[in-house]
């Protein structure tokens, strides 16, 4: 069967379709960040009048692409939270019309479970549950012991920002997008990008968030203000233009991503002991695995140091192939596809007028701290 996923959290318009199999039929995209990007961040409202305006054009293309006729879908899947609440309603009210009109079962999806699972659609025989998950993206930073769709644990939360946040914050700040080569990227992509001409990634110190907290928790506003202030004192020295990057701007980037790898790694290891532990050995009979997810999975510097410290523990790494670490409409639909298949047919909801974007920000439980 075909499940059709409809994504609208945030900014981009995501309209996927994905069989029971994994495979992909159609994945339509409408990024709005050129939008964006003109007023500095993301105006909810226009966010919304941009979904509305692109939602239904996006799903005739990508049921065009698949080739594949409504009456064919097994079910719409669409985000329901986290989010942008007004953003949110777009795909949701849109996706309601879709079921209510071809009959079909809704399957409300949770985005960041959504991100959690979808390194399976490539890999399910490798990443069996339970598994754990480290999420990086634009709003969050959080391990999670993944148990099935519906059951994660969390195991650790930001305080404060989320890194591909506070990447995005640091790169517009250090104005690396002024530069043409990165005037549309995304700050994370643009500041990994820039490290790779670094002469010298140790130019600059940063701080070392809850090195001495036992928990799995993360912090980045630190690393963030600090990041503000030694940009500000390099500008001064080197009387840089209004307008203009500091000379050694490739050295911070590198410096930046090693510091946000070492935070990142503390944290994975805490959870990793945790969950290896004699006393619970959360992963059971299973070999110990590790998914990176969100749109810092992109990073391959992370990756590779997330993987690293993983191997120490005869832990295997994965994440979603490039092009779905971040968001879109497959993860949607292939989180529609693992409810149908772990779910069965008993929780199929026609209940429309009861699925709603209001509801708990969390997973379905949340660890207790050690
Ligand atoms: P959330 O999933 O928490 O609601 P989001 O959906 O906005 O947030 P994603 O789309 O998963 O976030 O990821 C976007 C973030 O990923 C951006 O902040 C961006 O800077 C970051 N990012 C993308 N590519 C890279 C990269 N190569 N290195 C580091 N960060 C990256
Ligand atoms: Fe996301």
């Amino acid at each position: 069967g075909y499940v059709l996923g409809i994504e609208t959290s945030c900014d981009d318009t995501g309209i996927a379709i994905v069989d029971t199999d994994g495979k992909v039929h159609a994945n339509v995209l409408e990024s709005q960040q050129e939008f964006h990007t003109r007023y500095g961040g993301i105006i909810p409202p226009r966010a919304q009048d941009l979904h509305r305006s692109r939602i239904a054009h996006a799903y005739e293309r990508c049921l065009s692409e698949a080739n594949v006729e409504p009456s064919q879908l097994s079910a719409i899947a669409v985000t329901t939270r986290p989010g942008l609440p007004l953003s949110l309603l777009i795909g949701l009210r849109f996706a309601k019309h879709l079921a209510r009109k071809n009959k079909k079962p809704l399957l409300p999806v949770h985005h960041m479970e959504a991100h959690a699972l979808q390194a399976r659609m490539e890999h399910i025989t490798a990443i069996g549950y339970p598994y754990l998950c480290l999420l990086i993206s634009g709003g969050h930073s959080q391990l999670a012991l993944v148990r099935g769709p519906g059951q994660l644990t969390l195991l650790g939360d930001s305080l404060d920002d989320a890194p591909g946040e506070a990447f995005d914050k640091i790169a517009r700040r250090l104005r690396l997008f002024v530069l043409p080569k990165y005037r549309l990227w995304n700050g994370g992509r643009a500041i990994e990008d820039a490290a790779k001409s670094a002469q010298n990634p140790n130019a600059y110190d940063f701080p070392r968030p809850l090195a001495q907290q036992r928990n799995c928790n993360f912090s980045f506003a630190g690393i963030k203000n600090n990041s503000f202030r030694a940009i500000r004192m390099r500008e001064l020295l080197e009387r840089t233009p209004c307008d203009g990057v500091i000379s050694n701007y490739n050295d911070f980037c590198a410096g930046l991503l090693v510091a946000v790898s070492r935070h990142l790694m503390n944290r994975t290891q805490r959870a990793l002991e945790f969950c290896l532990h004699p006393h619970q050995n959360l992963f059971g009979d299973a070999p110990p695995t590790l998914v990176v997810s969100g749109g810092v999975a992109n990073n391959d510097v992370i990756f590779a140091n997330i993987s690293h410290l993983a191997l120490q523990y005869n832990c295997r790494t994965y994440r979603p192939s490039k092009g779905y670490c971040s968001d879109n409409g497959v993860m949607i639909a292939w989180h529609g596809v693992e409810q149908l298949l772990h779910d069965c047919a008993n929780n199929l909801r026609y209940d429309y007028d009861n699925i709603d974007i209001a509801g708990s920000e969390g997973f379905s439980e949340t660890a207790v701290e050690r």
